[in-house]
């Protein structure tokens, strides 16, 4: 065998071990018996360990080393980008840093969840500045003299900078306030739905919504979670919904949401699987997935026009008079604190107020004791609303308590490219709205198949973008698209 193979065949081994790690993730919150929780972590870290280790083989320098990357082809030359790329961060980190992240964010995980429900952020203070310095040694360890910032954010979003992604948020920045306040003060507001939505009736519409955007259930599953999520690829793809009987939107977007993480999944060329090309390429071009699915398409007029007739169908009555009224309720601009639970007009701001926050505290130029502050100060600003309490703000998310410096900026960067992508289809795809109107969504996800999501890691997250749109990715055409939907529903 040559050093090539040798390596994909060592590779193959330590994909299959990945999947086995993410499905116990799957299940430990799916189906897990509750008293299992303790046990499962140490199946976990097992392994883990076991998986540590073979990202670290020193035989993997030594089959880089061997082989002549000119004498491959695309696709092998792609896999070896991702393998040296992987193996150079993962062998450029200290044993003992590593460690030490693992075991201070496993702790901050708990202490998060503690100090949020007791609104309390002093209990949170002390292990984030552990978290916060080991991260700055980290990425100062990973950067190589370069931005540190760059370095955290090339784990979720290889080729990203900060300074690019800054300048483009600044640009957007001012366009989303302007369309806040417009339509803020527009002086009306849509309906929110009445009514009380069975379970049973939510996820057999979930299921059905799932299936009208091509999710094969072969290859896949429905569960609940409390928060949902997507696990798998190759094969074997699994999403997760959850259910409030109250607001059927939120199963039903989240459903859609999941189903563009998971049909990106399921649609790799299945030549690909348990290759470092195997899954999506970055989790920017993974958000542009599931947001087009879940707002592009599944929040457009044509769109919910079908489902105001499914809503119909199941429950008798969807909760709002009319199918514009049902468009009107779906798309609801409001001033909410929470990230999870905004509109497509807030979102962004909410990412892009994390990402400065959290370049700073990477740089130095903010310090754990003043973050809170400085969240309130900027919320006001964008949001024109004074935080009221910690858990409505700067205690809202996990990702700081888990080490995850870098992450944000990767959903509003899925949310610019879904804007590129919504131009591209709607141009090569003339009458999509009729199609959607029908409920019929073959169509897009057939032109995102074949230019997006078969690709899997074989080109560079800006570069599968340019080559499906035929230009190079910007926020014009998101922008564009929430003034004209938002406008129009407006009035503004
Ligand atoms: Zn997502």
């Amino acid at each position: 065998m040559t050093a090539f193979e040798e390596l994909m065949e060592f590779q193959h081994e330590t994909e299959a071990l990945g999947q086995v790690a993410g499905r116990l993730g799957w299940d430990q919150e799916t189906v897990m018996p509750r008293g299992a929780a303790a046990q499962r972590a140490e199946e976990i870290g097992a392994l883990e360990s076991v998986l540590h280790a073979r990202r670290t083989d020193p035989r993997i320098g030594d089959w880089l080393a061997a082989i002549d990357d000119g004498r491959l082809d695309p696709v092998g030359a792609a896999k070896l980008r991702h393998i040296r790329r992987t193996y150079a961060r993962a062998t450029r980190l200290p044993e003992k840093l590593s460690a030490e992240l693992a075991r201070v964010t496993s702790r901050a995980q708990g202490i998060w969840a503690e100090a949020r429900a007791a609104d309390d952020m002093a209990h949170f203070l002390p292990v984030l500045e552990q978290v916060v310095r080991l991260k700055r040694q980290e990425a100062a360890a990973l950067a190589d003299g370069g931005d540190p910032y760059d370095a955290l954010m090339d784990d979720f979003e290889p080729g990203a900078t900060a300074a690019e992604t800054g300048a483009m948020f600044r640009r957007m920045r001012d366009r989303l306030v302007m369309l806040r306040e417009r339509i803020m003060g527009a002086g009306r507001g849509p309906a929110p739905l009445r009514g009380n939505f069975s379970e049973v009736g939510q996820l057999a519409l979930a299921q059905q919504v799932a299936e009208h955007f091509g999710y094969d259930f072969r290859h896949g599953r429905l569960d609940k979670s409390v928060h949902p999520f997507t696990s798998g690829g190759g094969a074997d793809v699994r999403i997760t919904t959850r259910v409030v009987e109250t607001e059927p939107f939120n199963c039903l977007y989240s459903t859609i949401h999941e189903v563009g993480h998971g049909c990106y999944e399921q649609n790799i060329d299945p030549a690909y699987a348990l290759t470092p090309l195997g899954n999506g390429v970055s989790m920017g071009v993974h958000e542009s997935q599931s947001r087009i699915y879940e707002n592009q398409l599944g929040r457009s007029r044509p769109f919910t026009g079908w489902l105001f007739g499914r809503m119909n169908d199941v429950f008798g009555d969807a909760g709002a008079p009319d199918a514009d009224a049902f468009h009107a309720a779906v798309n609801r601009v409001h001033s909410g604190f929470i990230r999870t639970e905004a509109d497509e007009v807030h979102y962004n701001l909410h990412i892009m107020m994390r990402f400065d926050l959290e370049r700073q505290l990477i740089g130095g130029s903010l310090e754990v004791a003043d973050l809170e502050e400085a969240w309130n100060a900027r919320f006001e600003h964008d949001f024109g609303v004074a935080v009221d309490r910690p858990s409505n703000g700067v205690l809202q998310d996990v990702h700081w308590s888990v080490g995850l410096f870098g992450y944000f900026p990767t959903y509003a960067l899925g949310n610019v490219y879904a804007g590129c992508l919504n131009l591209a289809l709607r141009a090569a795809v003339p009458d999509l709205d009729d199609q959607l109107a029908r409920g019929h969504t073959e169509g897009a996800t057939a032109w995102l198949k074949e230019h997006v999501q078969r690709h899997g890691g074989l080109y560079r997250p800006r570069e599968v973008i340019e080559r499906a749109c035929g230009f190079a990715p910007n926020e014009g055409p998101l922008l564009d698209y929430l003034d004209a939907k938002f406008g129009a529903l407006y009035g503004v």
